[in-house]
């Protein structure tokens, strides 16, 4: 067996470190997930993520990962053969179109650029040339992790209201829900997908739907066919703090904890806290002389920041060196940006000091891999931090 001492720098944008106190809770002995103490756990876990999306309609909770809440979100509402209008955000944005069209469904994208999050104007005009209605559903990506951007959700059904469009609103938030704002209720999501090992700081195996009213009422006569994913049986046994299969007993006291800490630091000092790394770390990475993937002015992302390489460097190179000699491990690029981007997880269980040891790591590895970049963006990093007080959203 080997050994480094220290800490290992996991900043990659999901799976994010877990806090010790989760882990504490996580180790707790098992119990029997029918029995008398467990509803108490079931109930609150399923009223502290109701806090957590912002919603007061239902939550499901699923012991999967969040590819299975994707499918899930899918299934229940949208039955074979139905239209949906999806937004190239990025390679998550194309995985959930790729699951839809396996699942039998029609699924339209808008083509995007990978440099921004979806824009409303583009879905508004597509919504308004479909007279017949025939899309059921629009599918957006919140916080897009392959590429650091933020849709604006909000603007989303303002596109789908000023076209006057019946279509449900699906979002997933994966990597948003817990960092960066999100709320169900008031921005009138139907759907909206996450899970546990990002921003809500577990390790991965949980995922949730929120699910409108409407949504759910869908699902009563709609969707496809399914059984495990299903709404209607689960939401019926969850009133009671119950679950149809056996759920992650443990993620759910680790869950249970977690909430616990979002709600201790305050959900909008937690927003603050990761736009105020996310813009240090923007700005090391502009004195560093490096690019930015995301290029949309306001939609940068508060959970990762995506760096492009200089040209004829490779980012996974450089990412082996960085774990090689740092112990910290950076995210790769995916797909259409692989070896072109790596990226830099700002976020969960992070302060200060975590950020600038994450920005030093990453430039003592630039320096190793002998990537071209101007000296300097860890000192640019901490004067945004020394400029901003907690609490307080830096400016970009
Ligand atoms: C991580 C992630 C997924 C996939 O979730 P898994 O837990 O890996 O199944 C989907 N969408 C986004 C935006 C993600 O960040």
């Amino acid at each position: 067996m080997s050994h480094r001492s220290g800490r290992h720098f996991l900043q990659i944008p999901g799976p994010s470190p877990v806090p010790d106190r989760v882990l504490r809770a996580i180790s707790a002995q098992t119990i029997d997930h029918r029995g008398p103490d467990f509803a108490e756990v079931g109930k609150k876990a399923l009223q502290g993520m109701k806090s957590i999306f912002k919603t007061s309609q239902n939550v499901v909770i699923y012991p999967a990962s969040g590819t299975g809440a994707w499918e899930a979100a899918l299934v229940n509402v949208l039955s074979e053969g139905d239209h949906v209008l999806m937004y190239e955000t990025g390679h998550f944005a194309t995985l959930w179109k790729k699951m839809a069209a396996k699942l039998g469904l029609k699924a339209e994208f808008i083509e995007g650029d990978w440099r921004g999050g979806a824009d409303p104007d583009a879905i508004e005009t597509r919504l308004r040339a479909d007279k017949a209605h025939e899309i059921k559903a629009v599918c957006v990506v919140h916080n897009e992790t392959s590429t650091g951007s933020v849709s604006p959700i909000a603007e989303m059904r303002r596109a789908l209201d000023a076209a006057g469009h019946p279509a449900l609103l699906m979002v997933d938030s994966i990597s948003g829900l817990g960092s960066i704002d999100f709320r169900f209720d008031e921005w009138g999501v139907d759907v909206c997908v996450s899970g546990s090992q990002k921003g809500l700081m577990l390790p991965p195996g949980l995922s949730f739907n929120a699910v409108s009213e409407r949504a759910y009422d869908y699902s009563k006569t709609a969707g496809s066919r399914r059984s495990y994913w299903d709404w209607q049986e689960m939401v019926e046994i969850n009133r009671g703090g119950y679950f149809p299969y056996t759920p992650a007993t443990n993620l759910l006291f680790g869950l249970n904890e977690a909430i616990g800490l979002l709600h201790a630091e305050g959900l909008d000092n937690v927003f603050a806290r990761h736009q105020r790394h996310a813009a240090a770390t923007r700005a090391a990475v502009q004195q560093w002389g490096l690019e930015n993937l995301c290029t949309r002015q306001g939609q940068e992302s508060g959970v990762l920041t995506a760096v492009l390489m200089p040209e004829g460097h490779s980012a996974d190179a450089f990412r082996a060196v960085a774990l090689q000699h740092y112990d910290i491990s950076l995210g790769s690029g995916l797909s259409k940006v692989a070896d072109k981007v790596f990226r830099i997880g700002h976020l969960g269980d992070f302060n200060d000091l975590a950020l600038a040891a994450t920005l030093s790591g990453v430039e003592l590895a630039l320096r190793k891999a002998k990537v071209p970049h101007q000296p300097g963006g860890v000192e640019a990093a901490l004067a945004m931090l020394e400029n901003t007080q907690f609490g307080q959203t830096a400016a970009a």
